[in-house]
């Protein structure tokens, strides 16, 4: 399997590291939602089909990747810096969502 590091280039799978499910969101830290908390640490999905994962370059550029793969074939459709996703998230905030 390769993975198309965004700085990289194409890599084999053999220089990322998995970093887990990538569609995971954390309660606020102060939240005392136990039932949040509880699907938050111990609650995994498995899906049958695209998956949005974290992987980390860490045989190479050291770049925290968020990869979209498909779980059945695992064809990738996107590799894109976690970074970029988060710079996003941050400018959406400030500026409120639009629609
Ligand atoms: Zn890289």
């Amino acid at each position: 399997m390769l993975i198309s590091c965004p700085y990289c280039g194409p890599r084999d799978v053999s220089e990322f590291t998995y970093q887990g499910d990538g569609t995971r969101r954390r309660p606020a830290p102060n939240s005392q939602d136990l039932e949040a908390w509880n699907e938050y640490v111990y609650d995994r999905a498995n899906p049958a089909g695209p998956h949005t994962e974290f992987w980390q370059h860490s045989g190479g550029c050291r770049a925290h990747l968020k990869v979209v793969r498909d779980t059945l074939t695992h064809e990738i459709s996107s590799a894109t810096f976690v970074r970029e996703d988060l710079r996003h998230q941050a400018a959406t905030a400030r500026h409120g969502a639009k629609s």
